[in-house]
Parts: structure tokens; C-alpha cells; sequence
């Protein structure tokens, strides 16, 4: 059927077309996720003088170069052995050995992290017998540390990656566990584009005075200090760490679909003590992450934390007629969508589209039962494996007042009308997003300000004169 193209705008907004969006199966339009390797760099930039090395194309390199460093406006140090036709035809060891030799020659790294790209993994190069070559070789010292991850992009996405690569630290570097072990919870984030939540979680746990390691910690790699000096490897936890990591008392991790690998490796294989709370965002979820840190180690909560709690359920109250009722849709990762959904029902604000390029089923029936849970939750669909050309005719053809989701959702809130505040990754529009934690009571404070000063912007914005109020 041929449309007169003024029309066609017009016809994109409507239920039919959706139906015939939604029917799509061969293409898809802009999904909200990356691929495996950008989050195994990710992982690799938490570890101390850890340097990433990418086995593959350098332009795969420098996407996820580029991406990270438009998101933390911040060098990220990588390297990649630049394989080209002749490698995808005879395998890329030559590279790995010779890149190796060069990068650890010339950046003197304290350990290296070597992942795959798409093209590594189409040929099956087996790069745990390049690196014994390249020991062989003399392009690595015998006993330098490397940890090595296979990312294949095609499946999974940049959160299957991150959780991979944690795995491949753990199993390649860390020593054995011993029976005597060593009284340290260890913390693992998960995929969390907020350095700021991550020095949110350090503070937290200092004040409850526990002996913990944050693995991995990037916060000082992606958000260093400016000192007028380069530093290649601003910090990181330490390889000291790393090493004795499955000696630990036990293991928190603060989301589960960034890090199903790493924790039945910990859990299932080397039967450490684990827990797995959802990120701490909102109130129920930060009690939850505090009650569970404390009864794995015994701890109090202190007052400091819970004046800081009664700090944010003030704050809550007072913003609480600006987030009522208000309907949403979300997209993201699926640990950050979880805990947005849980904060957003706590405020009583109403999810109705919520969508996951990378979301699996599980995660869709996880966020069915949480929305089943609350009466703002029973209008909420979850969508898994749609991308951002599905949320648009979703926003168009049942509108919201808001979007929450990361920068690439501008046009789509653009085309419905309706503001985005931008939560999660990448965030390329908006300067020092992930400078302020939306994490823990403090996290819950910044969110609820954000999304009500973002509609009362609006209303201020929009308001005639008889209507522009000095009181909102
Ligand atoms: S999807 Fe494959 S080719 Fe594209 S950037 Fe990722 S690894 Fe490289």
C-alpha cells in the first residue's frame, strides 16, 4: 500500500502500525544495548594497572573507546592488536603475540585482560594457546598476569560481557581457595555506568565499618581526578586483591543479570558464601543491600545511615504530588530497569512500557511480579528483546508523561512530546550524570529531585501567564 508521505508521519503514530512494527521480525532498529566486549573493557578498567587488550578489528576498539569516553568525557586506555583480512584468514596469533610484546613494552601494565571481538570468535581463534605461544615467545614475561575473556557479540550483550570477563579474572587469577579463609566480603557491582555508585557503595560500607573489597572498582579510572598529569592507571582493585579473591567470606553482588557467570562460579563451583540483592535503588532496595551486608557480617547499621534514610523518606514525602500518578515508560539494562521500577512504584508512579533490548525472560517475569506487586504496577507490559523503533510507536500510539532511559531515547520522547531524564548508558547529551549516585538513600534523593524539578521545568515552561506561578 503506497501512503502520501505527508501522511506517513501521521500513520506511524498509529495502533496499526504498531501492530506491523511489532510484527518485525528480520531487522531491528536501534536496540538499546552494546555488544559483549565494550563491557569486558568495562570490567578490565576496575582492576589496577590492568591494561584491556582487544583481540580484533581496531574499529571494534575504537567504538568502545569512543562510546565510553562520550559517556565519562574521560581517556580510556586500551589497546587492541588491529586484526585485519589476513588474520581473518589465518588466525589472529600473530597479532595477539606481536600486540602483546608492544603493549606490555611500551605501557608497562601491572596485568593485562585480552577479549574478543566478532571476528576472533567467526574463526575460532583459541587464544588461551596463543597466550602459552606468546610466553613461548618471550613477548610476555613467564609469570606476567593475564586474564582472558571469550566475548563473542553476537550473542548477549555489553552486561554478558562484563560478567565474562569478571569471570575470566577470577578463574585465571585468583589463586585457589584455601580452607583458612580471610574475613572480607567481597562487594561486586555489576555492569554500573555511575562511578559515583560505586563510591556511594564504598561510603556506605565504611560507615558500617566492614572489611570488604569493591570488585571491580573503576571509579577512579573513569572519573579521575584533573591534576594537569596523565595518569595511564589511576587506580583500581588492587591485583593483591584479585588474587586472593576466592579466599573471600563471602560474596554480595548487587545485580544478578550482569553477573549470572561470576556468580555461579563463586557460588555453585567454589562454594563461597553468596548473596544477590537487586541494585540498590530506591528505599526497599538500599534497606535490603544495608540488612543483607549486615547479616553477612554481623555489623550494625548505624545512625548516621539511618538519619540519612529518614533524610530521604523526607525528601520522597515532599516530592511525592509531583511523581504520583505520573505514567513512565523505561528502557535499559535489566538490573537498572528493576530497581527503577521498584523506586517509581515506592513514589507512586505508574510504569506502563517498560523495554529491554538485552532483557531475557526470566528478567521479563521478574519485572512482572514486582509490578504485579503494587496496585501502580497492573498497567505495566514488559517488553525483552525490542528496541528503541518498537518503544516509539509505543510512545506514540499510548502516551506517558515521562522517559527514562539514556541519551538514544531523546528522539523518541522528542517525537511523543514528553521530557527524558537520562538514567543509565550511555549518557552523551548531558554533562556529569554519572558524577551523582542513584544508588542508596542519598541515590533515592537525586532520582526523586530529578524526575520532579524535570516536570516542573515543564510546567513552568508551558504555563501561560495567569499560570506561571512563584509556588509549585
Ligand atoms: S558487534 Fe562485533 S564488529 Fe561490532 S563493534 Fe562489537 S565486536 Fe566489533
Amino acid at each position: 500500500m503506497s501512503i502520501p508521505a505527508p501522511l506517513t508521519a501521521d500513520w506511524l503514530k498509529t495502533e496499526e502500525y504498531r501492530e506491523l512494527n511489532f510484527a518485525r521480525r528480520d531487522l531491528v532498529i536501534n536496540p538499546a544495548k552494546a555488544c559483549q566486549p565494550l563491557g569486558a573493557l568495562v570490567c578490565a578498567l576496575g582492576f589496577d594497572g590492568c591494561l584491556p587488550f582487544i583481540h580484533g578489528s581496531q574499529g571494534c576498539a575504537a567504538y568502545f573507546r569512543n562510546s565510553l569516553s562520550r559517556h565519562y568525557r574521560e581517556p580510556i586506555s586500551a589497546v587492541s592488536d588491529s586484526m585485519t583480512e589476513d588474520a581473518a584468514v589465518f588466525g589472529g596469533q600473530n597479532n595477539l603475540i606481536e600486540g602483546l610484546r608492544n603493549a606490555h613494552t611500551l605501557y608497562k601494565p601491572k596485568m593485562m585482560a585480552i577479549f574478543t571481538t566478532c571476528m576472533a570468535e567467526v574463526i575460532g581463534d583459541d587464544i588461551k594457546a596463543y597466550l602459552e605461544n606468546a610466553r613461548k615467545q618471550n613477548a610476555l614475561p613467564e609469570d606476567f598476569p593475564v586474564a582472558l575473556a571469550h566475548t563473542p557479540s553476537f550473542k548477549g550483550s555489553h552486561i554478558t560481557g562484563y560478567d565474562n570477563m569478571l569471570k575470566g579474572f577470577l578463574e585465571t587469577l585468583a589463586e585457589p581457595r584455601r580452607h583458612s579463609t580471610h574475613l572480607r566480603l567481597y562487594v561486586v557491582p555489576g555492569f554500573d555506568p555511575y562511578p559515583a555508585n560505586l563510591r556511594e557503595y564504598k561510603r556506605l560500607l565504611n560507615y558500617l565499618g566492614v572489611t570488604y573489597t569493591l570488585m571491580p572498582d573503576y571509579s577512579d579510572v573513569v572519573d579521575a581526578p584533573n591534576t594537569g598529569e596523565f595518569k595511564m592507571f589511576p587506580g583500581g582493585t588492587p591485583f593483591s586483591a584479585l588474587r586472593e579473591a576466592l579466599n573471600a567470606s563471602g560474596y554480595l553482588f548487587l545485580q544478578t543479570y550482569s553477573t549470572q557467570a561470576s556468580l555461579k562460579f563463586v557460588k555453585n563451583v567454589q562454594k563461597i558464601p553468596t548473596e544477590a540483592v537487586p541494585i540498590p535503588l530506591g528505599i526497599r532496595n538500599t534497606d535490603r543491600f544495608l540488612t543483607t551486608v549486615a547479616d553477612m557480617t554481623g555489623r550494625r547499621i548505624p545512625a548516621e545511615i539511618t538519619a540519612e534514610r529518614g533524610r530521604a523518606l523526607d525528601a520522597a514525602t515532599d516530592a511525592h504530588p509531583y511523581l504520583h500518578g505520573k505514567r513512565f515508560a523505561l528502557f535499559g539494562d535489566p538490573d537498572i530497569l528493576l530497581g527503577l521500577t521498584s523506586f517509581l512504584l515506592e513514589m507512586g508512579g505508574v510504569p506502563v512500557h517498560i523495554l529491554s533490548s538485552n532483557g531475557s525472560q526470566a528478567f521479563a517475569k521478574e519485572m512482572e511480579d514486582l509490578l504485579h506487586a503494587s496496585p501502580y504496577g497492573r498497567e505495566g507490559k514488559v517488553y525483552v528483546g525490542k528496541d528503541l523503533w518498537h518503544l516509539r510507536s509505543l510512545l506514540l500510539s499510548e502516551p506517558v508523561d515521562m522517559l527514562l532511559g539514556d541519551s538514544h531515547g531523546k528522539y523518541a520522547a522528542r517525537d511523543a512530546g514528553i521530557p527524558l531524564v537520562r538514567v543509565g548508558f550511555p549518557v552523551t547529551d548531558r554533562v556529569n550524570v554519572h558524577r551523582y549516585p542513584i544508588v542508596g538513600y542519598a541515590g533515592v534523593i537525586n532520582l526523586i529531585s530529578l524526575i520532579a524539578n524535570t516536570f516542573l521545568e515543564d510546567k513552568d515552561r508551558n504555563a501561560d501567564e495567569a499560570h506561571f506561578e512563584l509556588l509549585r
